[in-house]
């Protein structure tokens, strides 16, 4: 009774890997979707491991 579904980006919960920091920033790339974001080089790296979330990232 198993479907094999597609993960979409839409319906992604995205789950980040943060690459090595440049700068400021670091990019995370969705481990399930491949999605690619930046991210404020945070020191609280337990964040990183979590399912976040950011649509709206300002300066
Ligand atoms: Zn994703």
């Amino acid at each position: 009774m198993e479907a094999k579904r597609e993960i979409t980006i839409s319906n992604c919960i995205c789950y980040w890997i943060i690459e090595e920091p440049s700068g400021s920033k670091s990019i995370g790339t969705c481990k399930k979707c491949g999605n690619t974001k930046e991210f404020f080089n945070y020191t609280d790296t337990s964040v990183w491991s979590s399912e976040y979330n950011y649509d709206t990232i300002t300066e």
